[in-house]
């Protein structure tokens, strides 16, 4: 493990790798205006009932939190748009696994997106063992509770909650495109949870170069990484982009 390094082109010069996969956490969007969940500031410690709300054990009761929360969050991002961060990642062409539902990476023109934990701009019915909708949430959100509009039960935000499995396909596409890369990025996010816990040993594993974005690093690095860059996500990628 190098030690920290405040660029990125100085450990990973863009023009010497031709799969670039990062993988992304709330912390790239904060300059979007969206919080990140944990810390003094974050969702979740200011509103802890919230977070308490987000358990997939409280269906249905808790489906106007889920609105309010995710349809909030969906419609902060759409008014902020991309941030020079999201912007720098597609102008590269790396490829994406995000733990972020906030639809970014695509507005950014991103075109290999994974999201682990879904999308706040997706809705699904309420009846996963009948009928099993998916769709948009503007849709679902044409009437007042939003609905299915398969059936009409009531709809609620495609976002994996506390408790809940997360996609085996969207873990198997990850899965890919970590061990498919000759870059791994993990940005705006720990990745010491799971399953962003094994993406970076796996792509280690398959060969890749792996390096850690951290504004606030915490403690001993990763040893899942070979670098760790200290700094805004926002400044280290688009310098990083222009090099
Ligand atoms: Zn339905």
């Amino acid at each position: 493990m190098k030690q920290d390094v405040s660029s990125l082109a100085e450990v990973a010069p863009r023009e010497r790798f031709s799969k670039i996969c990062a993988l992304t956490g709330a912390g790239i969007s904060v300059a979007a205006g969206l919080g990140t969940f944990r810390g003094p500031d974050g969702r979740w410690t200011m509103t802890p009932e919230m977070e308490r709300a987000m358990h997939v054990q409280l269906l249905p009761g808790n489906v106007d939190a889920l609105w309010s929360v995710w349809g909030g969050m969906w419609d902060v991002a759409a008014r902020s748009g991309p941030t020079p961060a999201h912007r720098a990642l597609a102008a590269a062409g790396a490829s994406v696994i995000t733990q972020n539902v906030d639809g970014l990476h695509q507005a950014a023109g991103s075109v290999d997106v994974v999201e682990i934990h879904g999308s706040a701009g997706r809705a699904r019915c309420l009846d996963d063992a009948f009928c099993g909708w998916t769709g948009s949430a503007e849709e679902a959100k044409r009437v007042d509770p939003p609905q299915c509009t398969q059936c009409t039960e009531p709809a609620r935000p495609s976002v994996i909650l506390f408790g809940e499995m997360l996609d085996p396909e969207a873990l198997e596409q990850a899965r890919r495109l970590a061990s498919e890369c000759d870059l791994f990025l993990a940005i705006g996010t720990s990745g010491r949870v799971a399953p962003a816990s094994w993406l970076a040993p796996a792509a280690r594993e398959a060969g890749a170069l792996c390096v850690n974005v951290d504004l606030y690093p915490d403690g001993n690095a990763d040893p899942a990484f070979h670098a760790r860059v200290v700094g805004d996500a926002q400044d280290v990628l688009v310098e990083w982009a222009a090099s």
